[in-house]
């Protein structure tokens, strides 16, 4: 692993050069903005556990192409093993960061293409897989970071990709060359995309046979030519100032991933990056691979910030003298029975993985869409819960500049006090950290992020073996299975 931890993984950001902009502008060093630099340091974390003595097993794996030790990011999972490594790691790195650390897209990513492009070879004899692998190991070697590059515009949802009026919609192959492909379109929602080294473009759904251009699967470098990303905004970005250190809320990691669009203008990419071109067929089983193992995901690191904000209001309550009362006791315990109850479907369907013929070893599809739709209601209710306990302060409380002002300053540290003993400062802090945690973006992102609640309604129906349940249920009452 070249890059050894998270200052070496920020030196290697600031050599590279992405078109990024925000509010309309350049952004030249994405370490040191501070709309980026929060999640730049929340993705150091994935790096600086790679070499902490306590976290390294968990953080690193052995590669399957190579043998060397690698980072778990950039892993193909080789067994049960490897797959709830990755979600005890992620929930580890919730709890160090309070947010996203980005980097489980493109490690979702690899695990996808890996298995697909084996099946692709074994049925049209191309050697998609090979190419791929060359490419793996040099992520593998340099320990780059990659986003896992998904999610179309789409345009006109009532139309499909080959029938839009506006064909960039949906990425897709421009011009074929006979040393490569030159594809344009964008990708929005690009957790990570700003500090990634490179994107591994996927399809955004199945795709019918007439979409042959667009079932396309290639990595590029974030700072190719035509390589264009606008970073998103965020609630209360404006406070990242260094000045508002506590009115941010999380000013070390920022409140979610961090994303953007990327859009590609006629960007080259060479053959030897090109890992799909036009099997259509494949499509639905890359979109699926990618989405199981994102679902499984999220109750890991979803659970390791429901961790940390379990523990902000329990201190809140304590500084505020109410965490004796019975029912804060009993909200506590309804926070950290949801949160468990997340963790243990991430554990599960993990636990009932199973190998691809890859090799590449996949987790439960079924349990993996339970774990997200219950990701999308457990969140709410824990950080409904934690607002609830905090109280109306989330909404009201004073800046840090009043709190250092020599005028008001005295006022905010008597009428914000709590607990004799426990400085003011203590309470806005730890009640910043709660509005930020339970804020519209941290939410959203539990909605949507790794899909929508409707898309694992689906699979869970459609996965749900419905004609087997009936016939359990005839066959104990002696109905005929015919009748
Ligand atoms: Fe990883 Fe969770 Fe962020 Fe997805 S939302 S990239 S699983 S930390
Ligand atoms: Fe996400």
């Amino acid at each position: 692993m070249k890059l050894k931890n998270g200052a070496e993984y920020m030196e290697s950001l600031r050599k590279i050069k992405p078109v990024v902009y925000f509010k309309g502008k350049r952004i030249e060093d994405v370490t040191r903005h501070p709309a980026t630099a929060p999640h730049v340091r929340a993705a150091a974390m994935t790096y600086a556990l790679a070499s902490d003595h306590e976290h390294r097993e968990l953080a690193t794996a052995t590669s399957h192409l190579t043998g060397r030790t690698i980072s778990r990011f950039t892993h193909v999972h080789q067994g049960v093993d490897d797959l709830i490594k990755k979600i005890k790691l992620l929930r580890v790195l919730g709890q160090k960061t309070g947010t996203c650390f980005q980097r489980c897209v493109g490690c979702d990513g690899i695990n996808a293409v890996y298995s697909v492009a084996y099946e692709i070879d074994e049925k049209h004899g191309t050697s998609y897989l090979d190419r791929f692998k060359d490419w793996l190991m040099h992520i593998q070697d340099e320990n780059l970071m990659v986003v896992g590059a998904m999610t179309d515009p789409k345009g006109d949802r009532s139309k499909g990709p080959a029938d839009q009026p506006d064909p960039d919609q949906y990425v897709h192959v421009a011009e074929r060359r006979d040393d490569g492909i030159v594809i344009r379109g964008a990708k929005l929602h690009m957790t990570g995309g700003v500090n990634s080294h490179e994107i591994l473009i996927m399809p955004t759904s199945a795709m019918r046979e007439d979409a042959r251009d667009y079932a396309l699967v290639c990595a590029v470098p974030v700072d190719a030519p035509g390589v264009t990303m606008i970073f998103g905004r965020q609630a209360s970005d404006d406070r990242r100032d260094k000045k508002e250190r506590i009115d941010s809320g999380t000013p070390s990691f920022g409140a979610v991933g961090g994303e953007a669009v990327i859009a590609f203008e006629d960007v080259f990419v060479p053959k030897e990056r090109v890992f799909m071109d036009g099997e259509t067929e494949f499509t639905g089983t890359l979109v699926y691979r990618f989405a199981a193992h994102h679902r499984a995901n999220y109750g890991a690191c979803k659970t390791g910030l429901m961790d940390v904000l379990t523990g902000a209001v329990s201190y809140l309550t304590q500084i505020q003298g109410t965490s004796k009362a019975s029912h804060v006791k009993d909200k506590i315990t309804e926070m950290i029975h949801l949160n468990e109850t997340l963790y243990s479907s991430s554990i599960a369907c993990s636990a009932e993985g199973w190998p691809t013929p890859s090799g590449a070893y996949m987790v439960d599809t079924m349990l993996a869409n339970v774990c997200k739709q219950n990701v999308t209601r457990f969140h709410f209710e824990v950080a409904r819960l934690a607002v609830d306990l905090a109280g109306g302060l989330l909404a009201t409380l004073p800046s840090q500049y009043d709190l250092e002002s020599e005028e008001v300053g005295h006022l905010v540290r008597k009428y914000f006090s709590g607990v004799a003993g426990i400085p003011t400062e203590h309470r806005m802090k730890i009640s910043r950290l709660i509005e930020a945690m339970t804020g519209s973006t941290a939410l959203v992102e539990s909605m949507h992020g790794a899909g929508s609640p409707q898309a694992q309604r689906i699979m869970i129906l459609r996965e749900g073996e419905l004609e087997k349940k009936i016939k359990l249920a005839k066959a104990l009452m002696g109905i005929p299975q015919k009748g």
